[in-house]
């Protein structure tokens, strides 16, 4: 299937489309020699018109099923494929004999096709070709044979045709400019949705999880099973002498300050831990699956991180710390328990002095 209709989805869809059509032609051009069949239609036109039509469909297919290749353009063939329709309405037209007028719905599918396929402007030019040709093709055959063609008879039905084809191309040319307008409020929409789900997840100073999400992020935690022996810890971290920061250097400077320790954190982390912003410099940490010695290296690790950090042209009176308060999830308690108890492991390591990690 793949070789045949080609791997790439849009592709793919094109020769799709272009299968469906010839299945149309084949239809058309099965009736009709039916009818030639009838001795209605002359048999020898009837065979150069299948022949035609046969050439045409194979050639599309090939056209279309290399088009990448070929570097021919969507619209291109598009067009392309509406000509070829149109001359087949035309032959069909002058072969037809008395059932001609039945023949000339053809055109309208022509028209509609144009409509999906093409930008207004060229369906406009397409419809108009069309209309030329049927209306040459109508005159040319009441020159050649005026008394199987009256005047009267190829301009009545060309009027009605022109008519109907116009109505046509107009009703369709406000469906598809409906069409296009649908699917741009559609992307502006998954745009938009995409835009609240951030917005609504993530800390917009440290593109963090913020505490509305990380909330939900502890309750699908509480409903996980985890590993055998292998708690879910939890640390809430905080800055230390975060104010200071603030007032000596400027809250941009405090700004800065909370975003490196938010990309440090990230970087001692795993990527099934999450990191939270808790609260204005104060941070929650989950580590699933984690035995609270491995937390504590983690914490460690981090802290020594944090004390390299540097802001340019701000000289800190003394290396940028923080205080932690650890604790690892007690058989299946909710996690606010946990996150209680790390809250207050933290109030111990500030009191104790800060720069510290206290586990509970
Ligand atoms: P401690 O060592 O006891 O933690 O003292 P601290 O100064 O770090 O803590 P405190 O709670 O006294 O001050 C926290 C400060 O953090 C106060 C607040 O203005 C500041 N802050 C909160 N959110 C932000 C923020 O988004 N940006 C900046 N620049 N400052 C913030
Ligand atoms: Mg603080
Ligand atoms: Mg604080």
């Amino acid at each position: 299937m793949g070789i045949l209709f080609g791997a790439e989805p849009r592709l793919r869809r094109m020769t799709q489309y272009w299968s469906a059509t010839a299945l149309l032609y084949f239809l058309f051009l099965s009736l009709l020699g039916h009818c030639a069949a009838l001795g209605l239609i002359d048999a020898g036109s009837m065979r150069a018109l299948e022949r035609y039509a046969e050439l045409g469909i194979v050639l599309f297919f090939a056209l279309v099923r290399f088009s990448p290749r070929l570097g021919l353009k969507p619209t291109t063939l598009a067009a392309l494929q509406a000509l070829f329709g149109i001359s087949c309405n035309m032959w069909i037209y002058s072969i037809a004999g008395p059932m001609r007028g039945a023949t000339l719905m053809g055109l309208m599918v022509v028209v509609v096709f144009c409509t999906f396929a093409m930008r207004p402007r060229q369906n406009l030019i397409l419809t108009f070709t069309g209309l030329v040709g049927m209306g040459g093709t109508m005159v040319w055959q009441h020159v050649r044979d005026p008394v199987h063609y009256p005047a009267t008879v190829e301009g009545v039905t060309f009027l009605l045709m022109a008519l109907s084809t116009v109505a046509v191309a107009f009703l369709t040319g406000v469906m598809s400019t409906m069409r296009m307008r649908l699917k741009a409020q559609r992307a502006e929409l998954t745009a938009a949705l995409e835009t609240i789900r951030v917005l609504a997840t993530v800390d917009e100073l440290t593109a963090l999880a913020n505490r509305r999400h990380m909330h939900a992020v502890l309750a699908d935690e509480e409903r996980r099973a985890s590993a055998p022996g292998l708690p879910t810890c939890i640390a809430l971290l905080d800055i230390d002498f975060f104010k200071q920061i603030n007032d000596r250097h400027g809250h941009a400077a405090g700004d800065e300050v909370l975003r490196q320790f938010a990309a440090a954190a990230r970087a001692e982390l795993r990527a099934r831990d999450v990191l939270a912003r808790w609260g204005g410099e104060e941070f929650l940490l989950m580590l699933p699956d984690t035995a609270p010695g491995d937390a504590l290296a983690v914490l460690a690790r981090l802290r020594a991180r944090v004390a390299r950090l540097t802001l340019p042209e701000v000289a800190f009176e003394r290396a940028l710390s923080f205080s932690g308060g650890l604790t690892a999830r007690a058989g299946g308690e909710p996690l606010s328990a946990t996150v209680n108890r790390a809250d207050k492991a933290l109030y111990q390591a500030k009191s104790g002095g800060r720069d510290r990690v206290v586990q509970a």
